[in-house]
Order: structure tokens, then sequence, then C-alpha cells
């Protein structure tokens, strides 16, 4: 899966735009560096680690097993501050770790084993985009509810121990659900419906904290840093 993953990841660097927004890719990193971090080192070091910020406009994100990871720039317009962006790529790295592709590819027998493909969210317009983008390079979409519920709650933990404020993931949803857009087409439906990803979330918001605050001082310092066009 591993192998499979960086192939398809490669193939996308190849062939998708990637930001050249250095400013915005440098916060990315430093997003994403804090979360990897705060992993287990034994599990930290199970995975090759990268981030990719593709030049693509829409509020998604996703991680391929092996511990690749792509942000498309139009997240950066919903997850407005290093908070809700960590509260993503958490849930992307928890995608990850949990093994949910390995899982999906045992449970189904599909196709030529693909890769899976951590879809956050499906609720702008480009949701048809995005999955033309995901089949083309051979993920297959979603991961079903468990998986997804799974990954919001090892998330929230794992954003917490990063030194990141829990309460932004709630303010993430809310604000990805208030960006509209058409339903999720029939396909995307698993995922948890907002209400309960959010009230599920709440129901460990004070483990979380707690956990933040014991997180050995750990104070994330990212900056978007100046907006450029992109
Ligand atoms: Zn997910």
């Amino acid at each position: 899966m591993a192998a499979q993953g960086e192939r398809s990841y490669r193939q996308m660097q190849q062939e998708v735009s990637i930001s050249t927004n250095t400013s915005e890719t440098n916060y990315v990193q430093c997003v994403s560096n804090y979360v990897i971090e705060a992993l287990d080192p034994a599990i930290q070091n199970r995975n090759q680690w990268e981030v990719t910020l593709f030049a693509e406009n829409q509020a998604n994100a996703f991680a391929l097993p092996g511990g690749k990871i792509g942000v498309y720039a139009g997240l950066l317009d919903v997850a407005i501050n290093q908070h809700q962006l960590a509260a993503v790529l958490a849930h992307e790295v928890s995608h990850v770790i949990a093994n949910h592709s390995n899982e999906r590819a045992s449970q189904n027998a599909i196709r030529d084993v693909g890769v899976a493909v951590a879809r956050i969210l499906d609720v702008n317009d480009t949701t048809l985009e995005a999955i033309d983008m995901g089949t083309r390079y051979g993920f297959f979409l979603p991961f079903n509810r468990t998986q997804e519920s799974e990954a919001d709650s090892i998330g929230i933990i794992l954003m917490a121990e990063a030194g990141f404020d829990p309460e932004q993931s709630v303010e993430l949803w809310l604000r990805m659900n208030s960006n509209g857009g058409p339903r999720p087409p029939e396909f995307m439906s698993t995922h948890p419906s907002p209400d309960s990803r959010i009230s599920d979330l709440n129901r460990l918001m004070d483990d979380a904290q707690s956990i933040r605050q014991a997180a050995n001082g750990r104070n994330p310092d990212c900056v978007p840093g100046i907006a450029s066009p992109r």
C-alpha cells in the first residue's frame, strides 16, 4: 500500500500544479511538522511523511498510505488559522496511522487495489472535479463512516498533543458546513453528518484540552505569511 501511495503521489506531483506560493507552502509544512512530531516515534518512523500544497482551488486534503499528504490551496480559505489547518492535517494523518486504506483494501476486493484517499470535505461545488481527480489517480473513495469518526477522534487528540487548540476543530467543521455548495454526492454519504461529527468532537473536548495543556510546552507558531495571489 505504501508503495502504491507513493507512486500515485509522484504521479500527481507530475501532473497537478504544485503551489509556487512559498509563504503558503512553508505555512502548510510548518503545521504538518508539528502534527507529525507529536506522533509516537515508532508510529512516526513507520511512514515517510511528506506534504505537498497543490494549486487547486478546492477546500480539500488527502493522505495516502506511506504518509503522503496533499493539501489543496483552496483549503486555506476555509481553514483560516493554524489550529484549523492542524485539525485537517491531524485527521488525514489519523487515516494513515489507523491503516484505513489497508482495512478498506481487505474489506472490499476492489479492482486493482488502488490507494485510498482521505477526503475531508465534500461540501463545495468542485467536489465532482476532486472525485474525478481521485479516480484518475487510482484512489478509491471514500472511507466509511466508522473510519471517518475514528480519524476525527484520533485527530483531535493528535492536534492537541501537537499543542494546537482542539476547539478549533469544531470551528473548522462549522466553517466547512457554512461554506455551502451542493449536497455531497450519494457515494460520499457515508461521511458522518456535520452535527454528529461536531457532537463527537465536543465529547472529547475536555480530554483534548487537558492533553494540550500537558503538551510539554509545545506552542506552534505557524503563520500564513503575507497573502499573495495563487
Ligand atoms: Zn477522513
